[in-house]
């Protein structure tokens, strides 16, 4: 339960010129909040384009949908993955022609397609026959994409189940697309949500490459595939570097494809802005349960309603950096609302020195990606987190 040894090295995470900034930039403001080093972004996006020369980008604005990011990005050359009206509007508000933006939302209002399909989006996901005959209703001629169902095995955030569709059905969708006037362009999959094994990407691939040779059999030549998000971010359980997942998934598409490889479109959410983010946290309370209970709980100022609800199961977690050296004692964390599931980890131990005490702060490294947007309006009155960008 001891541990005579630091939590983690600081750079493991953040350079110490960048967390000198942080701390800096974080003096005077009260916790929580949120801090966004946009030059971070803007470097991950150019390391991306770097790694994955092949692919058109399109990123997945739920993940972090600041202006500032959506603008830097925009600046940069991305296109966009939009799920809602709501997200259209914004991308179109900040100047974002309609030609880069897809509708990447399988379930959708057939009066928010045709408000789409006004705005000028002419590029559509669908996995079902009601939400096809939606989009060939109010969208007419539009490029739909058809999303397969796929295993999150390995994704420490999944999104199973919910999205795509089987083979069978995808290849009846494809040759009915056509039928109804609809330009029948190419095939999607997500494999889940920091994804650390690569190999999902192969039998994912695969099955497009199954799926593509059937309808060309009925004269049918799909043009794109998109590689969804996945990619990984920095966090405590190690993922490969995001060259290997390049360098990986390239040669599964030309296992099956070729050089000749048709076009590749990858959404990524998470990869782009996480490592962006680090959240200033204070501890508000420290207390045992019972005279001879082995740990400490220490409630922090944000919880799992504050931003940090991927958390839930413990599956997302954060590297949590205190200031403080020495002695260091295993402890349970949790959050600060009414809500008895606001507990962040109980399972696994975080350490920090024995003599971190009420009103120090924590650092939380990562936190650019399904945080802020995730945070509740008002529950038990707490605002919803603050973010700052870092200039
Ligand atoms: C959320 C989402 C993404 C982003 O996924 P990450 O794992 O965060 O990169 C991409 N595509 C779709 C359709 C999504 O819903």
């Amino acid at each position: 339960m001891r541990k005579e040894q630091y939590n983690f090295p600081l750079d493991d995470f953040i350079s110490e010129g960048d967390f000198k900034k942080i701390k800096e930039f974080s003096k005077d403001k009260e916790t929580p909040f949120l801090i966004i080093d946009l030059a971070k972004v803007e470097k991950m996006y150019d390391k991306l384009v770097k790694n994955m020369p092949f692919v058109k980008i399109y990123y997945a604005i739920k993940a972090n949908p600041t202006d500032e990011i959506i603008t830097a990005l925009k600046n940069k050359g991305s296109n966009f993955d939009a799920a809602t009206i709501y997200e259209i509007n914004q991308l179109i508000r900040l100047g974002v022609q309609p030609e880069r933006i897809s509708y990447g939302n399988t379930i959708k209002k057939e009066k928010d397609i045709a408000y789409a399909y006004e705005k000028g989006i002419r590029l559509f996901v669908t996995d079902s026959e009601s939400d096809m005959k939606k989009i060939a209703r109010n969208a007419p001629g539009s490029r739909v994409f058809f999303r397969l169902l796929t295993e999150s095995d390995g994704a420490d955030w999944p999104l199973s189940r919910k999205f795509g569709a089987h083979p069978d059905i995808i290849y009846e969708l494809i040759l009915e697309a056509h039928d109804l006037g609809l330009d029948p362009y190419g095939l999607s999959f997500h494999v889940g949500s920091q994804q650390r094994d690569i190999g999902q990407w192969d039998n994912a691939i695969s099955k497009c490459k199954y799926i593509f040779e059937a309808v060309a059999e009925q004269g049918i030549k799909l043009k794109m595939i998109n590689l969804g998000g996945g990619f990984p971010a920095k966090y405590i359980s190690p993922a490969n570097e995001l060259e290997t997942y390049a360098h990986e998934i390239l040669r599964f598409i030309e296992e099956d494809f070729g050089e000749d490889h048709p076009e590749i479109i990858i959404e990524p959410g998470r990869s782009l802005v996480a490592d962006a983010g680090v959240i200033v946290t204070e501890v508000v309370m420290i207390s045992k349960k019972a005279k001879l209970n082995q740990y400490r709980w220490v409630y922090l100022d944000i919880g799992k309603f504050g931003g940090l609800i991927e958390t839930l199961d413990e599956s997302i977690k954060y590297p949590i950096y205190s200031e403080k050296k020495g002695y260091e004692e295993e402890v349970i964390l949790a959050g600060p609302t009414c809500d008895s599931m606001d507990i962040l980890y109980e399972d696994h131990k975080y350490a920090f020195p024995k003599s971190l005490k009420e009103g120090d702060r924590l650092f939380i490294f990562t936190t650019g990606a399904y945080t802020q947007s995730y945070s509740s309006v008002a529950f038990n009155g707490f605002p919803p987190l603050k973010a700052y960008l870092l200039k």
